[in-house]
């Protein structure tokens, strides 16, 4: 049943926001997706951005060529230059907030990049994926290109333990997807998607194509392939109940999968 607008302010004027009564009656209104068109591509910083021209030139092509079919939200990963600055900033004893507005910086660069690289195929950056000129970017254009680390910065909550930053671009672009009820979300990435090892050291990893959250979880992977938070975002997400990780080091492997074919491995909520 849903409320009428005077039943929800009653209970949210009486009631602390956590009551049960409260939360049960602001669920009550269908979810609305508010870009439910567009795709969210991830393209990976270490493992993509990071192998320079060979890997981003075809990756580039692949996106103008699609965008003529699809409407993509392009977000970009941080990298090696970050991890390089975690390192230091680690070293001397800089708390999390500060890591991740320095991982911010790197992936705000790659960002930067890729605008320069799209320009000539009118594909804007924009500053923040948040609305201002997106929705008359994706209708008029088909593509925007936004940097994916999410803006917590000083505000963002510690890991358990350590001072990395836990909600990085991975987590980022996810949460872009299921803000705006999107389509889809694409990982971009170096590897065929995940495997029951780390495919750069375990030569007998094998890939795994489909597997879900608990899955992943009772295998030891959860802090693999994705950011960890990511794995536990998807199982609460309303939206978005899959994500899809491509090589895109393999021509074509992007297209098939923006086409609703399975390359690669994908990670379900359930
Ligand atoms: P991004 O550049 O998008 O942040 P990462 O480099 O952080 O990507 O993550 C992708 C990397 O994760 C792969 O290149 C691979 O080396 C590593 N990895 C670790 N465990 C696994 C696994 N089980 N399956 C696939 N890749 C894995
Ligand atoms: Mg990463």
């Amino acid at each position: 049943m849903t409320h009428t607008t005077a039943e929800l302010e009653g209970l949210l004027m009486q009631r602390s926001l956590d009551d049960p009564r409260l939360l049960a009656a602001v669920e009550a209104a269908a979810d609305f997706r508010i870009l439910p068109d567009a795709t969210v591509i991830k393209v990976g910083g270490q493992s993509f951005i990071d192998r320079g021209r060979a890997a981003v030139y075809p990756l580039i092509d692949e996106m103008v060529a699609a965008r003529k079919t699809h409407k993509l939200l392009i977000g970009t990963g941080a990298g090696t230059r970050a991890r390089h600055l975690y390192s230091i900033a680690a070293g001397l004893g800089l708390p999390p907030g500060v890591l991740s507005q320095l991982g911010a910086s790197v992936a705000d660069q790659n960002a930067a990049i890729l605008g320069q690289l799209m320009a000539k195929h009118g594909i804007p950056l924009v500053s923040g994926a948040g609305l201002s000129a997106v929705p008359l970017h994706l209708a008029e254009i088909n593509a925007v290109i936004f940097s994916g680390m999410p803006p917590y910065s000083l505000w963002i909550r510690p890991a358990a333990e350590g001072v990395i930053p836990p909600y990085r671009t991975d987590a980022g672009c996810f949460l872009v997807a299921e803000q705006f009820g999107c389509k889809a979300m694409v990982y971009v990435k170096d590897e065929d998607g995940l495997y029951t090892a780390n495919p750069k050291t375990s030569k007998n990893a094998t890939l795994i194509p489909k597997i879900s959250v608990d899955e992943m979880k009772a295998k030891g992977l959860q802090d693999s392939i994705l950011e960890f938070p990511v794995l536990d975002l998807l199982k609460e997400a309303r939206h978005i109940h899959q994500v899809q990780i491509v090589n895109g080091l393999v021509p074509g492997n992007l297209t098939r999968a923006l086409a609703g074919e399975h390359v690669g491995t994908i990670i379900t909520a359930r």
